[in-house]
């Protein structure tokens, strides 16, 4: 196949240090080896895209690279017995657009295993509107449900960094299924946007951000979802009600846990750690069709920001700097 398509290609500068991007004309016999060659409609702009953009958390050993950890589009050809021209397919995870060639390209050959099918109901930019980022949303709340949280219990779910993609899209699915959420955010002027998307109340940030000065502080949370980690997990996992649920999702706050054991002896709170990336194929299945059924495709569009390819590059800077608001679509067909 002689076809030339756009993509997003990262070098290293000569220090090996700096990152490089630059908009290049590529073709088919440039793109890594693979069972399943996919026209990428939609992809995103995660947390983790905006660490690669910029060069940081060593993620990417090897350049030339392309990066985009999650994209939605059609296969065109596929070795693999289950994919065949036509079929519309997601992939997320596996560390592609990290140690493989990823989304931010018109085209991307991949393993067979790596993909699910788009469920039924979804549109390829919807898809990427949930992402990694809504994927582990869902994920988070799985874990919630298989722990015995459920909505008719007395109690708040909390929501840290709610004004994020993790954060947005656990609001949307969390209210949609009858909980009652509460959203932690440094940003008060999007209190609005997270009352609208399903918060019934919202704390700040800062309060929660300070280390728990005892091992146990009053009861408040029935369950949480946690993107920030650090001191803020701790605060809330001394906060959580007897047998509490937290899933600890993220570190935008940092990786470390300035905590105590007491909360797990004397309350049985549970720590329940989510892993979008290996996911197991039937989970992924699962969750994707729970993201249909579970997750208002309104909220979804209210969360939702799409840009083109072209213009990705700033979005990188800004979402390491908190300042992307719920989720961003990347059109790169
Ligand atoms: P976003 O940048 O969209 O959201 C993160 C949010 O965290 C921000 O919007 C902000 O919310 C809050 N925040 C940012 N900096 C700080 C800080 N210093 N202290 C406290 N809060 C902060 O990222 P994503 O939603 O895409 O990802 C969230 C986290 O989850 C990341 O750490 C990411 O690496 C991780 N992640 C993990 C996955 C897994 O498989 N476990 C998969 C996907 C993501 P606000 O403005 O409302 O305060």
């Amino acid at each position: 196949m002689s076809e030339k398509f756009r993509a997003l290609v990262l070098n290293t500068a000569e220090d090996g240090k700096e990152v490089l991007p630059e908009f290049k004309d590529l073709s088919i016999n440039d793109l890594p080896e693979g069972d399943v060659l996919v026209r990428v409609a939609h992809s995103t702009l995660n947390y983790k895209d905006g660490m690669i953009l910029n060069g940081l958390g060593r993620l990417v050993r090897q350049y030339p690279h392309v990066p985009g950890v999650d994209f939605a589009g059609e296969v065109v050809d596929s070795s693999d017995a289950r994919y065949k021209a036509g079929d519309k397919v997601i992939l997320t995870g596996w560390r592609v657009g990290e140690s493989h060639w990823g989304g931010y390209a018109q085209m991307a050959r991949v393993k067979a295993d790596w993909l699910v099918p788009l469920p039924d109901g979804l549109s390829t930019e919807q898809a990427m509107a949930i992402g990694t980022a809504g994927f582990t949303s869902m994920l988070a709340v799985m874990a919630l449900e298989e722990q015995g949280v459920s909505p008719d219990q007395d109690g708040e779910i909390l929501v840290t960094g709610a004004a994020g993609g993790v954060g947005s899209v656990a609001i949307s699915i969390l209210s949609h299924l009858g909980y009652r959420v509460v959203a932690s955010t440094g940003r008060p002027e999007n209190a609005d946007y997270l009352k609208h998307l399903g918060a019934s109340d919202i704390v700040d940030r800062a309060a929660l951000a300070e280390a728990p000065n005892r091992p146990l502080l009053s009861e408040r949370w029935l369950g949480a979802i946690d993107s920030v980690g650090s001191t803020t997990l701790a605060h809330m996992l001394a906060e959580m009600k007897y047998h509490g649920v937290v899933a600890a999702c993220g570190l935008a706050g940092g990786p470390d846990l300035p905590a105590t054991v007491i909360p797990f002896l004397l309350r049985g709170v549970r720590l329940i750690g989510i892993d979008s990336v290996l996911c197991p194929y039937e989970r992924r299945v699962r969750a994707w069709q729970r993201l249909v059924t579970d997750l208002p495709a309104k909220r979804l569009g209210e969360a939702t920001e799409t840009v083109p390819l072209s213009a990705v590059l700033p979005y990188g800077e800004k979402i390491l700097k908190g300042g992307v608001r719920g989720r961003l679509v990347i059109d790169v067909a």
